[in-house]
């Protein structure tokens, strides 16, 4: 046993008594003897507490009467403040009762006082101590046992706190793959064998749990089995404590918790640790033997939320279980499959030689995929996306292989469903550009680099103002003005497209707002472009008239443009557009004649008008029969109740035929091209000037 302290010097007693006599008797009796007891003197309840708390008392003698207060009030109070140094009584009398008592209040023995001699004395103190000795040996080998029986399956370590040497089982020793024999007892033998990067959290932990009475160890860690595989060790354990409270030796379990660190519970995959474990020895191995070739592979299945939301998650659960084994199928026994958790999935194609190999894995792995699911009463289709990243030499760590398969895996979900990409520099380079663009942009919102022009729309009867088209800019600290199409496209993939058009729309109602303070005559109209990232959500109509409002603008000011392509990809931008309509506010078909164009589309939503896209225009002139389609869409709007504008209007030609077919709206550079907000006041003031004339 590692815990029982050797006795040196003989063991402390403290004798509790008021009684400055009874202290001289018991001194003299000691001297007699040649006792090697030590005693301290304590001459009232306070001093003998105090001193008997600040540990190191091997024995306390203690007077049943002090002063006013009792022996048996000593030893609650004792008994209270968990405190395990054994007590002996002394009274005046003998008195069974008041022995009981004693006993009761958990004294270890009794003498009365002037019937004792030296050797009864040195007996007693002698008995105590073993007493308690014992009790402490039986509360080790209590808790011992209790680890013992935890876990048949777990190895026992004992360490009494502060030495190099500790007890560590067959069991433990045989976790790491070794027989007793062969590792030392040591802290060394256990602490050079934990993972440089848990160590440190092991040795906070067992820090804690010394200092801290409540604190229980328990901790995980990786351990080197001697296969020279990491394993994953769960370490418990409890401080052990003397009778003043402090800890004096740590005890607990180790058991191997691997395989449910290492596996994803659903599916028995791999999970995320052990596949980035084994990709790291695949990168070890690649760059030591220029033989070894690894690709890593990443998927992405669609459809999968759809089930499950639609079917429940008992479905989609399904739906992954039989989706890992598919995988499997498609892999060798080398490989490694594992699951991320969600529907991502990562495969390490082990000793891929073969350059296109990895290819055809992915394609086979997307056609598997690809067939029906049959689950409970419901026949299913999901579909994959996979990018693949090989070993390059210059990959330091497992996740930036990973990252690499990542940014193929998107472009080959951007390019459509069930496609394969492999990983190459530009796609790295274009990630990293777009990364850099996404966070400078967001840094442009939120410090107002954004910009505002506005591009005015003529009546085509006679080009008197009509009102406005507010289309965004960006002013790059570096770039300069750079126009929306290079930005535009970016914001709507990351979202950052939302706050954009709210803040536009917000500069757009507050200009229109002075615009037609400042000229009542024209009462100038405001176009503002919406995409369907802003409208695909609940409430995004509301907070575009709560805007409107709160800029005191009559809604019909106001005129959305969407293109029909939002209407078609967001499902719930249609409830929004039908909201807005009844609000008031006028919602614009954009780019007309892009697109589908579908004529049943502008019956079915809620559009007031049409805008014909420039490339249309652009086209009059040339001979083709764009005036006769222009002229068709026309009627058609005017048949539909529509109005309908065209934009691009650049050559006085342009201008007389869409004049001529009936085009009620123009927007274009004949006119003027799109300007900061003050030169659009000033280009209304020169024609609210010719209408006062
Ligand atoms: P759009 O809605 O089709 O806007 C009309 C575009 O045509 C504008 O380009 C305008 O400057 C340009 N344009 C107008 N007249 C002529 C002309 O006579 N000739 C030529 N060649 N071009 C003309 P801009 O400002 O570069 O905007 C491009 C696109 O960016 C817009 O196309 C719109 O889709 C988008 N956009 C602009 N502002 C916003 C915004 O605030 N939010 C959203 N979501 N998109 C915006
Ligand atoms: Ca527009
Ligand atoms: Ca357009």
């Amino acid at each position: 046993m590692l815990c029982s302290k050797p006795v040196t010097a003989g063991p402390r007693v403290l004798l509790v008594d008021d009684d400055a006599f009874a202290h001289r008797v018991v001194t003299l009796l000691l001297e007699e003897v040649h006792s090697p007891i030590v005693l301290e003197w304590a001459p009232s309840f306070d001093a003998g507490l105090t001193r008997l708390l600040a540990g190191g008392v091997d024995v306390c003698l203690l007077d049943f009467q002090l002063g006013e207060r009792s022996g048996l009030e000593f030893l609650e109070v004792l008994a209270a403040s968990g405190l395990k140094t054994p007590v002996v009584m002394m009274t005046a009398q003998a008195d069974h009762a008041l022995d009981v008592d004693a006993m009761r209040a958990g004294a270890v023995d009794f003498l009365v006082k002037g019937e004792f001699g030296a050797a009864v004395l040195e007996r007693v103190v002698r008995y105590a101590l073993e007493r308690s000795r014992t009790l402490e040996k039986l509360r080790e080998s209590e808790e011992r046992y209790s680890l013992a029986i935890s876990g048949a399956n777990d190895g026992i370590w004992d360490w009494k706190i502060g030495e190099h040497a500790l007890f560590l089982s067959a069991r433990w020793k045989q976790i790491l793959g070794f027989e007793p024999h062969e590792l030392s007892d040591t802290i060394d033998a256990w602490f050079t064998r934990v993972h440089g990067e848990d160590l440190p959290r092991l040795k906070a932990e067992i820090d804690v749990s010394v200092a801290e009475r409540a604190r229980h160890l328990d901790c995980e860690v990786r351990m080197l089995h001697r296969d020279g595989n990491w394993r994953w060790v769960q370490v418990r354990g409890a401080a052990v404590r003397d009778r003043t409270g402090r800890a004096t030796r740590m005890a607990g379990s180790l058991s191997d918790v691997t395989s449910s660190r290492s596996r994803d519970p659903l599916t028995g995959l791999a999970n995320r640790v052990l596949y980035l474990d084994r990709l790291e020895h695949a990168l070890v191995r690649a760059r030591r033997d220029p033989q070894y070739r690894f690709a890593v592979l990443f998927l992405d299945c669609d459809r999968f939320k759809v089930v499950n939301d639609s079917l429940g998650h008992t479905a989609g659960d399904e739906l992954l279980v039989s989706i890992a084994r598919r995988l499997e199928k498609c892999t060798r026994e080398v490989d490694t499959v594992a699951r991320f958790g969600g529907d991502e999935f990562a495969i390490l194609l082990d000793d891929a030689r073969e350059p296109d190999g990895a290819s055809r894995v992915a394609e086979r792995i997307i056609e598997e995929v690809g067939r029906p699911y049959e689950l409970g009463h419901h026949q299913v289709f999901s579909g994959a996306s996979v990018g693949i990243a090989l070993f390059r030499a210059g990959y330091q760590r497992p996740e930036e292989v990973l990252r690499d398969a990542d940014i193929a895996m998107y472009r080959a979900k951007q390019a459509g469903r069930g496609r394969v990409a492999l990983f190459d520099e530009q796609m790295h380079t274009r990630a990293m550009t777009m990364l850099q663009l996404e966070s400078d942009l967001r840094r442009a919102v939120a410090t107002n680099q954004l910009v505002v022009h506005y591009q005015p729309i003529v009546n085509a009867s006679d080009q008197s103002p009509w009102g406005f088209e507010a289309l965004v800019r960006w002013n790059h600290p570096s770039r300069g003005l750079v126009p929306p199409d290079d930005f535009i496209p970016l914001a709507e993939e990351t979202g950052v497209v939302v706050a954009i058009d709210l803040w536009v729309l917000e500069q757009a109602c507050a200009a229109a707002a002075q615009w037609r303070r400042d000229f009542p005559k024209l009462l100038p109209t405001v176009s503002v472009n919406a995409s369907g990232r802003q409208l695909d959500r609940p409430g995004a109509a509301q907070a575009v008239l709560d805007v409107v409002a709160r800029h005191h603008l009559p809604p019909s000011a106001l005129h959305l443009e969407v293109t029909e392509t939002v209407v078609m990809n967001h499902p719930q931008a249609v409830a929004n557009l039908s909201q807005l309509r009844a609000g008031g506010v006028h919602v614009v078909m954009d780019d007309f004649g892009t697109g589908y164009s579908s004529l049943a589309n502008l019956h079915r939503l809620p559009f007031s008008s049409l805008k014909i896209d420039r490339s249309f225009v652009k086209r009059l002139g040339s001979g083709d029969d764009a005036l006769e389609l222009i002229r068709a869409i026309v009627t058609l709007g005017r048949g539909l109740k529509l109005e309908v504008a065209a934009e691009g209007v650049e050559r006085a030609s342009q201008l007389e035929a869409l004049q001529g077919v009936g085009c009620k709206l123009l927007q274009g550079f004949l006119f003027s091209k799109a300007v900061p907000a003050a030169e659009a006041t000033a280009w209304l003031g020169a024609r609210a000037a010719r209408v006062a004339r």
